[in-house]
């Protein structure tokens, strides 16, 4: 791979390898962009087939963070760790706390937290050698789990989504379907089904199923027929890519709005759900009530504040839904303009001196 042309095109300006043979640690740091401010980003531990696919997924991964920080509206960049590693038989206290040396080394300019593969636990390693990490544990004064403030952006993002289709403002018997039942997808019903929805949800996990359908009187359906319900909203909140040639067809929904990272199999899938008048909300963009969350807790953390800024995610999906109508491209397009035009206008603020500039404050620096 010729490394700075890649990182030409996909516009990064850091690459950090770490290597450390006493506790086995080989990680990587991509720092993508950090106009808006320090680079924050989950580190994740994957036995990757070799370098080069380590080196691709932090390089995607990293950028991806850059607009979810920027459409949320906050003063954070992108940045994203990957350890190369089995998270199963390799983790050490070492190797996370020399991880968290090397994350110290980078002075502020990367903010760490828990990713696939890695753990609050994990995190408490790295916390033990710099402060430059988010997500911890609600007992050591961190935010915990992000989900409920997850699951209450996307419940305020079907909302949005459900007045610019259905010109509704309540949500009382529409029919949502969820996609997975785990940490994320069981708070959603709970919202969703305090609203009056008729709720249609499935799991590979029977026990979950059973949960939904005692506590929220939801309908269960098999895992393969979930694309095939005909209701007025399809929430993934349990994989990826679950928009592609093989499911798109089969769609019986106005409104896609879930929680699932990668929703669409390639960004061209936006097109073809506007193509068939299906109304996606950006997942990026309606899910970005977990890093709200963590990023609260850099500034000392507040649930309150954190559900309050969730909240945001209705008028920025409106603002993704009016961009999209008034110059006709795809809502997932629409709103990495969005997050693009936020980050130009940023930078042009900052381009001028101040004799005094407030800088970002991390806990105990
Ligand atoms: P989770 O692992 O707790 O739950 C996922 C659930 O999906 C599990 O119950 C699992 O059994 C189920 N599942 C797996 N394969 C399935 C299939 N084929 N059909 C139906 N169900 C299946 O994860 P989570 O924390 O609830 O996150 C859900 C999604 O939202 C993930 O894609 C995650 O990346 C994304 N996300 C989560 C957060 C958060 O705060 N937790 C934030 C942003 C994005």
């Amino acid at each position: 791979m010729d490394l700075f042309k890649e990182l030409g095109e996909r516009g990064h300006e850091q690459v950090s390898f770490f290597h450390d043979s006493d506790s086995g640690l080989k990680g990587l740091v991509a720092i993508h962009n950090t106009v808006l401010g320090p680079a924050l980003g989950g580190c994740r531990m994957w036995n990757y087939e070799n370098e080069t696919e380590a080196l691709v997924d932090v390089l995607r991964l990293s950028k991806g963070m850059t607009y979810k920080a920027a459409i949320a509206g906050l003063n954070l960049g992108g940045g994203k760790a990957v350890i190369i590693g089995n998270s199963k038989t390799q983790k050490t206290e070492n190797l996370f706390r020399s991880f968290g040396r090397f994350v110290e080394g980078l002075g502020g300019r990367y903010i760490t937290a828990e990713d696939v593969g890695t753990s609050i636990r994990d995190m408490e390693h790295v916390r033990m050698e710099t402060d430059y990490v988010t997500g911890i544990s609600q007992a050591l004064g961190g935010s915990g789990d992000p989900s409920p403030v997850t699951a209450y952006g996307v419940f305020v993002g079907i909302k949005a989504s459900v007045k610019e289709r259905l010109n509704r403002v309540d949500l009382d018997g529409l029919k949502v379907s969820i996609q997975g039942l785990g940490h994320v997808g069981m708070y959603l019903c709970e919202y969703l089904h305090k609203e009056g929805v008729e709720l249609f949800v499935t799991d590979i996990d029977q026990a979950l199923m059973g949960q939904a359908v005692d506590n929220f009187g939801a309908t269960p359906v098999d895992p393969d027929g979930i694309y095939e319900v005909e209701v007025d909203v399809y929430a993934p909140c349990a994989l990826g890519a679950t928009v592609n040639p093989d499911t798109i067809d089969k769609l019986k929904c106005t409104i896609i709005a879930g929680a699932a990272n990668n929703q669409l199999i390639e960004n061209n899938f936006g097109g073809e759900l506007k193509k068939r008048n299906i109304l996606y909300a950006p997942d990026y963009a309606i899910n970005a009530g977990g890093l709200i969350n963590v990023s609260n807790e850099l500034e000392g953390y507040n649930q309150e504040r954190a559900f309050s800024q969730a909240e945001g995610i209705y008028e920025t999906l409106m603002e993704i839904f009016h961009r999209s109508d008034n110059e006709g491209i795809s809502t997932n397009e629409a709103s990495d303009r969005q997050a693009e035009d936020r980050i130009k206008k940023i930078g042009e603020l900052k381009s001028f001196y101040l004799p005094y500039k407030k800088s970002f404050k991390i806990r105990n620096a």
